[in-house]
Formats: C-alpha cells, structure tokens, sequence
C-alpha cells in the first residue's frame, strides 16, 4: 500500500558549503517529492545534541553534534507517497562508498560523518523531526 507522507530532510554543512543544494533540490524534485517548506539556518551544538539525541550512546555522538552546528544547513519538509522510504532511496546508505550509484551520498558525501544529507528513518521520527524544526 501507498500513501502521501511527510518527512524531514537537511542538507549538511559539507554540502551546503559546496554549494549543492540546487542540485540535491533536484533530485527531491525530479522523484515527486515536493518541497512543502525549507529554510537556512544554522543550529547551535545544543540544538544538534538534542536532535540528533537517539545517538547519544554512540562512539561518534560528539562529532555528529558538533559537525551539525558547524555551518549552515538547509532544513525541508518532503511530501509525496512514500516519501519516508523514498527520500532513504534517493539519499543512499549512511557511507557514502557503499551508497548504490545515483544517489546523493554517493554523488555528492566525503565520508561516513560528511554524508551531505539527512532523513527521517520511520513515521514516527519524521513527525518528530519536523516538529523539531517546524513548531511554531
Ligand atoms: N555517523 C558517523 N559515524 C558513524 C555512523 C554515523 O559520523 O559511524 C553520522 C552520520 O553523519 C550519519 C549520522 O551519524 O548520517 C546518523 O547516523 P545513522 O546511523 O542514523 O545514519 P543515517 O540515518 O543518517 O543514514
Ligand atoms: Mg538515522
């Protein structure tokens, strides 16, 4: 079964930086996911560290939080069916060199931490995701 989602995608500091977001945009665009609201903004170490929370047991936490606030990020909510499996497909695996040809990882991510994009990983984060960022 299919159905019309929500989901939260950032584009990273690495890809911001190197001025990727028209083309990572695109990739959005081209699979029929629609951008429904997006925003640059920069996140202090705090914010990541409560984002980014579910990790906080793991080896790389501290980095993952500090590379986060490093830079700008661009922050979207994706919309089309499927959109939370869709936007895992077109980004890739977590390391950019076992991430399949085509995708945005493998295109565009320097490493396993500077992997260009983020999203959310079930309906249940991606609601928490973008409520995070887009709670008014
Ligand atoms: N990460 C890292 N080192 C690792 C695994 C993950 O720096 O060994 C970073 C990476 O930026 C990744 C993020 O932590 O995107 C979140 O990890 P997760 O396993 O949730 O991967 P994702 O859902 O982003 O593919
Ligand atoms: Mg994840």
């Amino acid at each position: 079964m299919s159905s019309v989602e929500q989901t939260l995608s950032i584009i990273k500091p690495d890809a911001v930086q190197r001025n990727l977001v028209d083309a990572i945009k695109s990739k959005f665009i081209e699979n029929k996911l629609n951008i429904k609201k997006i925003k640059k903004i920069k996140i202090s170490k705090e914010e990541s560290a409560e984002f980014y929370k579910v990790h906080q047991t793991k080896p790389f936490y501290d980095g993952l939080c500090a590379y986060l606030s490093s830079g700008p990020i661009v922050v979207m909510i994706l919309e089309g069916e499927n959109a939370i499996q869709k936007n895992r497909e077109i980004m890739g695996a977590t390391d950019p060199q076992k991430a399949e040809i085509g995708t945005i990882r493998r295109e565009h991510g320097i490493s396993i931490d500077k992997n260009s994009v983020h999203g959310s990983d079930s309906p249940d984060n991606a609601k928490k995701e973008i409520d995070f960022f887009f709670k008014s």
